[in-house]
């Protein structure tokens, strides 16, 4: 049974309009239920909230394989429509800090810096997203309890590739690519860094690393993604003056590194 067919089938007892929360087949991750579907009149419509997945479309358009995927793309997107939390943020309280930033060496001058901001109702810590100029083109919400679905909310308030940059870091030709907006700020301590807000390079992102000059890439992928580092590495490695892939220890990511470990790593 083909994904689509899979994705047909779970809708098959919804009501026209009406929205359940699915295992994605794409994903085929069976811990967390982190594809929408929607009853529409012409079939289902679909889509996955893992920022390494990020499946979309209609179970009526052609199914994503590589050469349809474009087109797939194309035929599911409604209009670019900005996602903004509305919600009343605050400063990062202390426990939050401690549940989830100082595990990491982060401190409150760190988010403070990023502008992060704690979501009360939500109970989200919410993190923007920059470009290389700093302008805030979405936010990260990121929930603090490990259990709720989805773990990470990415609201896009500008239609461009969503590549992070923190902030206060002086950008070379050189950049290093990790995972997550936490792994990011915390690299970029040590050498300049950016965020894929997830474990692919996508067209648009790799156009917009090779628009903006940046010529020795080094990735550094969390350590359970490091067979898709090879893939990208073997994919689009060669547009690069230089491409390479760093290898972390079992069950690492970038922000579970000491600061002279990964300057170690990224020499
Ligand atoms: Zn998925």
């Amino acid at each position: 049974m083909s994904n689509l067919d899979k994705i047909k089938e779970e809708g098959e007892d919804l009501a026209l309009e009406e929205s359940k929360r699915i295992h994605c087949p794409f994903c085929n991750d069976r811990t967390e239920k982190s594809m929408y579907i929607t009853r529409k009149p012409a079939g289902v419509a679909y889509i996955c909230y893992r920022a390494s997945c990020n499946q979309y479309g209609y179970t009526n358009a052609p199914p994503p394989n590589p050469a349809l995927r474009k087109a797939a793309r194309e035929y599911g997107k409604k209009p670019f429509q900005p996602k903004v939390n509305t919600s009343q943020l605050v400063n990062v309280p202390p426990n939050v800090l401690t549940a989830m930033l100082s595990p990491y060496g982060l401190s409150l001058g760190d988010a403070t810096r990023q502008h992060f901001k704690w979501d009360t109702a939500a109970q989200r810590l919410s993190m923007p997203v920059f470009d290389r100029s700093g302008y805030k083109i979405g936010t990260v919400d990121k929930a603090m309890d490990k259990n709720v679905v989805p773990k990470a909310i990415l609201h896009r308030h500008e239609d461009v590739p969503m590549l992070h940059f923190p902030l206060y870091q002086k950008l070379d030709k050189k950049i290093t690519l990790v995972e997550a907006l936490i792994s990011s700020v915390k690299v970029a301590k040590v050498t300049p860094c950016a965020a894929l807000l997830g474990s692919s390079v996508s067209k648009a992102i790799l156009d917009k690393l090779t628009k903006e000059g940046f010529s020795d890439i080094v990735l550094m992928l969390d350590e359970d993604a490091f067979a898709k580092a090879i893939k990208i590495q073997q994919r689009i490695g060669h547009l690069f003056k230089s491409f390479r892939i760093v290898k972390l220890d079992k069950g690492l990511k970038p922000k579970d590194l000491s600061l002279e470990q990964i300057k170690e790593l990224v020499r």
